[in-house]
């Protein structure tokens, strides 16, 4: 390896941990040390070597912010005494990220340095936005343009030039000026009809989208409480290539678990939805109870480990990593997994399921697996929710097989103010309530009367049992999923057009 040390100045991407690039991961996973900006992912610095130093320079808004000659100071100090350090900025770090300055001081330093591109606020707003930046007919240009100077202000540009071009216009650093800065570019004889979309926390699960035109936008971003980071995008293709899709322009709320269900949340916003958060339960990891400490040291004498759900995955695999182990606490062990979610969870740990059972139901379950596995006599393990029926465990028993059930995870209810989601339910501002699991319906109608809920509003069952919970509560489900899984609801939602009678 060599000897000299190397700055490596990599693109983090817009938000999700997803889109930074495979070269910059590379790099990330290598470094000894990273020094990071505000708008960068925290999630991305899990993935970093637990021994590499973390020093975080973007202090936005406080008076400790560093300044520009600090971090070159942090910079020249660590350059001493680590080989591989990561600079990590939001998007890319050559549009608006002051790579200017850094690259002087390593050039002037003689500190040899990479720069690793990463996916700009620009072109992620219009993938998640559906908005065509350049088009040969009718936008041959996009510029970005700051819409605040590096003290904060308005910055000092040419909007005569700027309209005259006729392409696109994309603002970066959009929210505070954006009044100001539609009123100068209608003075500079842009149409007051050029469509705009502002696009907030550009795919992150909070991601916010707000349509208008360059007279009406900075009302409706005051309106729908739009904060930065966000970038406003103008000119005449500024309509979304989405508008098509069914669910376009829905708001879908879903119940979820503190933590987030982010996959579900960006599902939606990929197809042009808005996804309502409900935060209603949180989950409680049980496998540091004894009872999973004591089962955990005999996997490898089960015939068959069943895997229920792929949170249930996620809980026991951490259990694993803490424990110092890996996958090969299974040896020789089969397992099954409820739901080609749950399988797919398994596969990202790298362990394929022996068995995935077309439906997902515990009942159709056991039966297949009676039918095809003859269970007398086997060794069963079930790890599951702690909130899970005993049916699978009883009907295999029943055939005789040594069934072991343990929870590894639970769910609790939590208190959140629900204030303003009761009045968007009983006005029908949502246009779907979707229910993941009967847990999900429990919670919310502890904290919703079922009778408040609009009647225009659709419900959206994940599968049987959570139709049933909602049954007995007097709710009929508009569509229950065919598929039991979070693709398989947004499916059943696409193919409804009507309203709930
Ligand atoms: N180097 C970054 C830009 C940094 S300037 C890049 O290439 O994207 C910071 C501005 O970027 C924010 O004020 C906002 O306008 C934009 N931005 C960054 N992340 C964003 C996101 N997730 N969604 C929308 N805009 C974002």
């Amino acid at each position: 390896m060599s000897r000299k040390t190397k700055i490596y100045i990599v693109g983090a991407g817009p938000g999700s941990t997803q889109l930074i690039s495979v070269r910059g991961l590379q790099i990330l996973q290598q470094a000894d040390c990273v020094i990071y900006d505000r708008l960068v992912n925290t999630e991305l610095l899990n993935l970093v070597s637990e021994n590499a130093e973390l020093i975080y320079v973007g202090k936005e808004h406080s008076e400790n912010k560093p300044s520009q000659e600090n971090i070159n100071r942090i910079i020249i100090e660590k350059s001493q005494v680590y080989k591989k350090i990561v600079r990590l900025k939001g998007g890319d770090p050559m549009i608006f990220g002051r790579a200017s300055e850094e690259l002087k001081c390593l050039i002037d330093n003689k500190i040899d340095f990479e720069i690793i591109p990463g996916i700009t606020a620009a072109s992620t707003a219009a993938a998640l936005a559906g908005v065509v930046l350049t088009d040969r007919n009718t936008a041959s240009s996009v510029t970005f343009v700051t819409g605040q100077a590096a003290d904060g202000r308005e910055v000092d540009i040419d909007f005569k030039s700027l309209v005259k071009l006729s392409g696109t216009i994309v603002f970066y650093m959009a929210v505070g000026n954006m009044q100001r800065i539609c009123q100068r570019l209608i003075d500079s004889a842009l149409p007051a009809d050029t469509n705009v979309v502002v696009v907030a926390d550009a795919s992150l699960p909070s991601q916010k989208i707000v349509r208008g035109t360059i007279t009406d936008i900075a009302r409706k971003c005051t309106e729908s409480g739009i904060e930065p980071p966000a970038v406003m995008i103008i000119g005449k293709n500024c309509f979304s290539w989405f508008e098509k899709l069914p669910l376009f322009g829905k708001k879908i709320l879903i119940t979820r678990d503190l933590a987030g269900d982010a996959e579900f949340a960006c599902k939606l916003a990929a197809r042009g939805a808005h996804a309502v958060e409900y935060p209603a339960f949180q989950l409680r990891d049980l496998t540091d109870t004894q009872e999973f400490k004591e089962i955990f040291k005999t996997i490898a004498d089960f015939d068959w480990v069943f895997f229920t759900s792929p949170r249930g995955v996620k809980f026991f695999f951490r259990a694993v990593e803490k424990s110092g182990k890996d996958a090969r606490i299974f040896a020789v062990a089969k397992i099954a997994c409820i739901g080609s979610q749950t399988a797919g969870e398994l596969d990202n740990f790298g362990l394929k399921a022996d068995l995935v059972p077309a439906v997902y139901t515990s009942e159709e379950f056991a039966k297949s697996f009676i039918k095809d596995h003859n269970p007398a006599g086997k060794k069963i393990l079930l790890l599951r929710s702690a909130l899970a029926d005993s049916e699978l465990m009883e009907k295999l028993a029943r055939c005789h097989a040594q069934v072991k059930q343990v929870s590894i995870y639970s769910a609790e209810k939590v208190k959140t103010d629900v204030t303003a989601l009761a009045e968007q339910i009983r006005t029908e501002a949502i246009d779907w309530i979707t229910f993941a699991s009967s847990f999900a319906v429990d919670c919310f109608f502890e904290d919703f009367d079922a009778k408040s809920i609009n009647k225009k509003i659709k419900i959206a069952s994940i599968g049987p049992s959570t139709s049933d919970t909602l049954r007995k509560l007097g709710i009929k489900p508009t569509v229950e999923a065919a598929d039991h899984t979070i693709d398989g609801l947004i499916e059943a939602m696409e193919g409804v057009t009507e309203p709930r009678q």
